[in-house]
């Protein structure tokens, strides 16, 4: 059975990815330090899955805690979730953004290399794209950042690159995730968001269950079929899947390896929001605003490489999104710390 370190475990992704993991039976360690999540998170991988996690409550930058975790385990292979990841905060924060992603990665490449760990997958993202020159997006665009966020995500790629030239025998994939939404099916983990959601599926969740007024949409003079920007909306349990193949991948010693993971499909968020109201049953209050700065009109992905190498095909709708979004959020109206609800498994 082989041991995967999943660092940034107990977030969004993360969690999913352990209830991934420990479905196809490897053993799980989680390393997070909660800056973005609770412990409840990992609890209810456990619940869901019957299976037990090993966890680490360490900051990835602190190397001296961290290497512990690889002295008191042999590890196959780490996925690295761990990082900062709000845009506006880290045009904000650069200097916070800087020091969290790219110290801890660092940290994570070297003790890999100490104690012999040889493949990871790192969590990188689509917006190493910047603009892209046409939809769909394949790999071998350019790169090209506008924000501190995604800076850090492509000079990581760079560092992984770089030492995968020199280091043949690890094996590294670069995924980059489109616009992960919706949750675990049974509704027992889900996005929980700190403060008034930057991105659009918990907003919009958060209006519908009275939390916040209304949706504001930044823009429908975009040139797109509505007018609204158009993304590629991705269930983060097919994410997680994605996550698995990549790592399988991996144990057949392939080197360095980047894939898009998406669906493949532009949405627009006029679309979401007719989504969620067919999940919700009701009509969703939006107003128009003004376009928000640095937002492009489309991003969509082509995942012919991830489905042709790793079998990868994204299996929920968006439908299917916006009713496991719906149902994460109607079970959970304050995330991880409502209280006495009435959990469905
Ligand atoms: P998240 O914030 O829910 O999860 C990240 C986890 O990392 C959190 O549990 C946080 O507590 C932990 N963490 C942060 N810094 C840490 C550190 N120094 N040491 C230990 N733990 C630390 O975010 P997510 O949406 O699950 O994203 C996971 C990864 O995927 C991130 O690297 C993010 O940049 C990347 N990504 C996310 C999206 C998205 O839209 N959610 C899109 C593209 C890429
Ligand atoms: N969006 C919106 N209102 C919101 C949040 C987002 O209209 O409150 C739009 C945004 O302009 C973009 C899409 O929804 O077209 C997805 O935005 P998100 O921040 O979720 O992801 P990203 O822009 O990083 O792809």
């Amino acid at each position: 059975m082989k041991t995967i370190l999943v660092t940034g475990g107990a977030g969004y992704i993360g969690s999913h990815t352990c209830v991934e993991l420990l479905n196809e039976n490897y053993n799980v360690i989680v390393v997070d330090n909660l800056c973005n999540s609770c412990e409840e998170s990992l609890k209810r991988v456990e619940r869901i899955t019957g299976k037990n996690i090993k966890f680490y409550k360490i900051d990835c930058c602190k190397k001296r805690l961290l290497e512990k975790v690889f002295v008191e385990n042999k590890i196959d292979a780490i996925i690295h979730f761990a990082g900062l990841k709000a845009v506006g905060e880290s045009v904000k924060m650069p200097l916070e953004y800087y020091q969290n992603n790219l110290i801890s990665t660092l940290n994570i490449i070297d003790l890999m290399r100490k104690h012999d760990v040889k493949s990871l997958v790192f969590s990188s993202s689509a917006t190493v794209y910047g603009d892209p020159k046409s939809v769909p997006i394949y790999e071998d665009f350019d790169l090209k950042v506008t924000n501190p966020y995604g800076r850090t995500k492509l000079m990581l790629e760079d560092v992984l690159r770089d030492f995968a030239n020199v280091n043949k025998d690890f094996n590294i994939a670069l995924l980059r995730y489109f616009n992960p939404i919706g949750a675990h099916p049974s509704g027992l983990i889900g996005e929980d968001p700190n403060g008034i959601p930057n991105n659009l599926m918990p907003y919009i969740t958060q209006v519908a269950i009275g939390k916040r007024e209304f949706l504001g949409i930044f823009g429908n003079d975009y040139n797109t079929p509505d007018g609204t920007g158009v993304r590629d909306y991705v269930h983060v349990c097919d994410l997680a899947r994605g996550h698995v193949l990549a790592l399988k991948k991996l144990f057949t010693n392939s080197g360095l390896v980047t894939y898009n993971l998406g669906t493949g499909k532009g949405s627009s968020v006029l679309d979401v929001l007719k989504g969620m109201e067919k999940a919700c049953g009701f009509e969703i209050k939006y107003k128009i605003l003004e376009r928000r700065p640095g937002d492009i009109a489309q991003c969509y992905a082509s995942c012919d490489k991830a489905y042709k190498e790793l079998g990868f095909k994204a299996q929920y709708s968006l439908e299917d999104m916006c009713r496991d979004s719906w149902n994460w959020q109607k079970n959970n109206p304050n995330g991880y710390k409502t209280k006495n609800k009435i959990l469905v498994k």
